[in-house]
């Protein structure tokens, strides 16, 4: 048992879900990490004292396993997900897009369904939404990924307003560039091709973008950031950097 109250991170084996993980231990949550990769999220559970339990988010029978072994949760961070490819609509891979909806959009819908009832019990509940300057205009041979990060953006907004009068508040965190893992699984374990979009700028660092989940996360419980959106000083927007070197 601990009185430390409980925030779920979803995607906590790395990148921004494994610094937010360590942030909101520091400051004082009792963690539970969720991801596929168990090994990892164990890893970090022992060093915050935190749980890590299985989750798989595209599958319904994971989500609902997940949840019973959460009873009581004050934060989540719906954070898992990411992008496969990046094509033009004209060549645009069903696959890829299938899998984008279920992990951003159907996966934050189903873990935010399954644990909405105990934030709301809680009497201060609290959803963060990791979604993506993505969710803000579309960009050339990225509208899988665009597409995604907009319903979930939707899912997320809409919740604002159907949810006034519950104790709970919704926070969206809207990052530019972080260098994570996030561009190997895009470009399907190409290492080359991942390196490239971070050549020449300096990205976010996952503890950048955690530590804003943690401001918001930390105010008193009357005040709710809606939105935060991030970037590095060297991009205005997905598509115009100032690369150097
Ligand atoms: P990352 O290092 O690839 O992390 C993605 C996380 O999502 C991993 O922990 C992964 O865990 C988890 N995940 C993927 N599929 C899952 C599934 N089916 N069930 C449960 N967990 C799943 O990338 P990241 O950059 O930290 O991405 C985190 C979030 O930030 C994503 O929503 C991404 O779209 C968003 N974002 C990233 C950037 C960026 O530039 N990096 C910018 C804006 C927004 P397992 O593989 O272990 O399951």
């Amino acid at each position: 048992m601990t009185d430390r109250p409980t925030a779920v991170v979803t995607g906590a084996s790395s990148g921004i879900g494994a610094a937010t993980a360590r942030a909101l231990a520091k400051a004082g949550f009792h963690v539970v990490l969720g991801a596929r990769r168990t090994d990892r999220c164990a890893e970090i559970a022992a060093e915050i004292d935190g749980t890590a339990v299985r989750l798989d988010v595209t599958d319904s029978e994971s989500v609902s396993a997940f949840a019973a072994a959460v009873p009581d949760c004050r934060l989540l961070v719906n954070n898992a997900g990411g992008a496969k490819g990046m094509e033009p609509v004209a060549e645009a891979d069903e696959e890829n897009w299938r899998w984008m909806f279920e992990t951003n959009v159907i996966g934050t819908l189903r873990v935010t369904q399954a644990l909405l009832p105990a934030l709301i019990a809680s009497g201060d509940g609290h959803i963060i939404t990791v979604t993506s300057i993505a969710a803000l205009e579309p960009y050339d041979n990225g509208a899988g990924y665009t597409g995604a990060k907009h319903a979930q953006a939707m899912l997320h907004r809409t919740l604002r307003g159907e949810l006034l009068g519950q104790p709970v508040r919704l926070t969206e965190v809207l990052p530019g560039l972080v260098e994570t893992e996030f561009s190997l699984v895009r470009f399907d374990g190409d290492a080359e091709r991942a390196a490239g979009v971070y050549r020449g700028i300096e990205a976010l660092t996952p503890d950048d973008v955690a530590d804003v989940v943690a401001f918001a996360a930390t105010r008193p419980s009357n005040v709710n950031i809606d939105q935060i959106v991030l970037k590095p000083r060297n991009q205005a927007s997905a598509t115009r950097m100032n690369r150097e070197g």
